[in-house]
């Protein structure tokens, strides 16, 4: 049976139906060694976040998967509370963000040795609970991957092969895509298990192509954070669609969230963005396009449940 890991417990994914597979509750990208770094009272947490997940919820969203790891302030007490508050089905990684952001307890450690800690994660609970890690999330600078970034991706290889669990990595461009990818198939990852985050930062569609053809995830998630690009997640869509890879492809808004370090912990000076146009008017446009009700099932719960499911 294929489970979604969350952090209430696993769900069988055959129960879930519309999932957002990259969003965010809670970020603090001053990095680890802020003053205060990862703090905020669940109160004031589910006071900011709940609206948001009750519009989604309205709209039939079952299941949220919050993107980030250690080093961007992840907050098991605060997202546990979130989570007892929503029917919406939380999933939370394990993993490490960019170099500048990676714990100093981790900098010098081996790969086999962080992926331990990792699959500790993913089997046995984060932090001290019993909420288990649903996937492993890792980030490249945008001239990746450095060093310690390509040690981090042999880590999640580990990790990934020892528990099952999908890899997520932020990724700015197709030059570093394809880079991580060798990377890690040399570390014997099959790139089904695999998501490029980000893909939407790379406007040549023969790399969304060659990606899919590796056989890795890509990820267009940003929808709503702009008209232009928008319209160019569109056309990516459409183009792996046409050309055989929509079961590859995964869509999301990559918004929130409470910020540590500002006022009400409001994102500034966006604001904070809520999860909603991906189904407000992103889907109704591939609609318009000749996307089918299959494709957007396919796009919206089959490719998500089969990419997180464990
Ligand atoms: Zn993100």
């Amino acid at each position: 049976m294929t489970v979604l890991r969350t952090i209430k417990g696993d769900i069988p994914t055959e129960q879930l139906g519309f999932i957002l597979p990259h969003e965010h509750l809670f970020v603090d990208l001053r990095g680890p060694l802020a003053p205060g770094y990862g703090e905020g009272t669940p109160q004031a947490v589910a006071g900011l976040v709940k609206p948001y997940l009750d519009e989604i919820e309205a709209r039939g969203v079952t299941a949220f998967v919050d993107c980030a790891p250690w080093g961007v302030g992840r907050n098991i007490t605060a997202l546990r509370h979130v989570a007892n508050l929503t029917p919406i089905h939380i999933v939370v990684p394990t993993g490490v963000y960019k170099e500048g952001f990676i714990p100093t307890n981790w900098l010098d450690i081996s790969p086999e040795a962080l992926a331990e800690h990792w699959i500790t994660e993913l089997t046995e609970g984060m932090e001290g609970t019993d909420s288990k890690a649903g996937f492993i999330k890792v980030a490249l600078v945008d001239d990746g991957p450095k060093t310690i970034e390509a040690r981090n991706l042999r880590a999640a290889a580990i990790a990934s092969k020892a528990t099952g669990a999908i890899i997520g990595s932020h990724t700015i461009g197709g030059r570093a895509a394809r880079e991580e990818m060798s990377i890690l198939e040399a570390a014997g990852q099959n790139l089904n298990r695999f998501i490029w985050i980000h893909a939407q930062t790379e406007s040549d569609t023969s790399i969304h192509i060659e990606a899919a053809k590796r056989g890795a995830w890509v990820e267009f998630d940003a929808i709503g954070a702009n008209n232009d690009l928008d319209q160019k997640m569109l056309d990516f869509t459409l183009n792996l669609l046409e050309a055989g890879y929509g079961n590859q492809v995964l869509l999301s808004h990559d918004a929130g969230w409470y910020e540590v370090g500002s006022p009400s912990g409001v994102p500034q000076p966006q604001g904070y963005r809520g999860y909603t146009a991906l189904i407000d008017s992103f889907i109704p446009a591939l609609r318009s396009r000749g996307a089918t009700d299959a494709d957007i099932h396919m796009l919206t719960v089959t490719n998500p449940a089969r990419a997180y499911g464990i």
